[in-house]
């Protein structure tokens, strides 16, 4: 089988089904391997809820 987006044969594909409002070029089943896949859940995950800014403060350590 072949990644849509890095063009590979790989053993293993994963299909994607791109939500619509998550890009539209995009809005088709595609087939990624695993890396590809994992790369768009962060991309999704990305530009559905943006992370909040450093929200961990900062820890002082003691010496
Ligand atoms: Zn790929």
């Amino acid at each position: 089988m072949r990644c849509d987006t890095c063009r590979q044969d790989v053993p293993l594909v994963m299909r994607v089904v791109v939500a619509k409002d998550y890009n539209r070029m995009l809005a088709r089943p595609l087939y990624n391997c695993p890396a590809c896949f994992s790369r768009k859940e962060e991309a999704k995950s990305v530009a559905g809820s943006r992370l909040p800014a450093e929200k961990t403060p900062r820890t002082h350590v003691k010496e």
